[in-house]
């Protein structure tokens, strides 16, 4: 579905990916694991065209999305879930999530979406009313998995879902990626939780300052020595 084939991204001089190929395939949940400043980020918002690789292509369903805007890779089926989840602060629940269906047309397919989203996230049906930025940590990650989901993607992008919540909410947002994942949806999931990624991941990348030095299934990377030394606590 997804294949990165040695893409290489730059910040003026700083070389952020150093030859980067990957894939996801249909139905997957791939995950892109490693620390601070790997380029996990990076990765991410290049597939989503937020950033533009100097060398290297991108392709998704046979696509090249070399030149292909973002908002029609979000029409092409990929939505991404942004670090941060930078929701619409001053938008309530429903707001937000009527945006992430802007590029939709249909009302009343939009309107069963909502309902969707709704019987995912029982929380957010609750807040539906409630400003975007006074919810919590975890709700406003809910709230931005929902708004990703309210474009029909075929491809989910996750940007550490984990970062900055309690475990049994880290738990409870990785069982609803799998749910997600159930219906139909492929993710690719970045995350600095190798622990939980492995645990829920089909494959897995590992990457280091720009680079990919490992790959395979997650449940070889969750027993390779080197994974679990550097990623898992030992
Ligand atoms: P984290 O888990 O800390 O978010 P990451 O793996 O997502 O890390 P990236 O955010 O992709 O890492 O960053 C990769 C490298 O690119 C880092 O060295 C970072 O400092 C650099 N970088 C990221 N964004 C920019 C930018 N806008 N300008 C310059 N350098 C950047």
């Amino acid at each position: 579905m997804l294949v990165l084939q040695d893409v290489n991204v730059y910040y003026g001089a700083i070389h952020a990916l150093k030859g980067i190929s990957m894939e996801v395939n249909e139905g997957e949940i791939v995950t892109l694991i490693g620390s601070n400043g790997a380029g996990k980020s990076t990765s991410l918002k290049t597939i989503s065209g937020l950033l533009r690789p100097k060398e290297g292509n991108i392709k998704f369903n046979g696509i090249d999305l070399a030149h292909v805007p973002p908002q029609k890779i979000v029409s092409l089926g990929i939505s991404q879930v942004p670090e941060g989840r930078r929701v619409f602060t001053n938008m309530s629940v429903l707001e937000n999530l009527e945006l992430g269906a802007y590029l939709r047309k249909e009302k009343s397919e939009i309107k069963k979406d909502i309902e969707k989203v709704y019987s995912l996230f029982p929380r957010l049906l609750e807040r539906k009313g409630q400003l975007a930025g006074t919810l919590s940590g975890g709700e406003q990650q809910m709230l931005a998995m929902g708004r990703a989901l309210m474009s029909r993607p075929k491809l989910v992008l996750l940007d550490e879902p984990s970062m900055g919540l309690a475990p049994i909410l880290v738990k409870q947002i990785f069982s609803i990626i799998q749910e997600i994942n159930k219906t139909g949806t492929t993710v690719l999931l970045v995350e600095q939780n190798a622990h939980m990624a492995l645990s829920i991941a089909d494959r897995a990348y590992v990457l280091e300052t720009g680079k990919i030095v490992l790959s395979g299934s997650a449940n070889e990377l969750e027993s390779s020595e080197e994974v679990r030394k550097a990623y898992l606590g030992g």
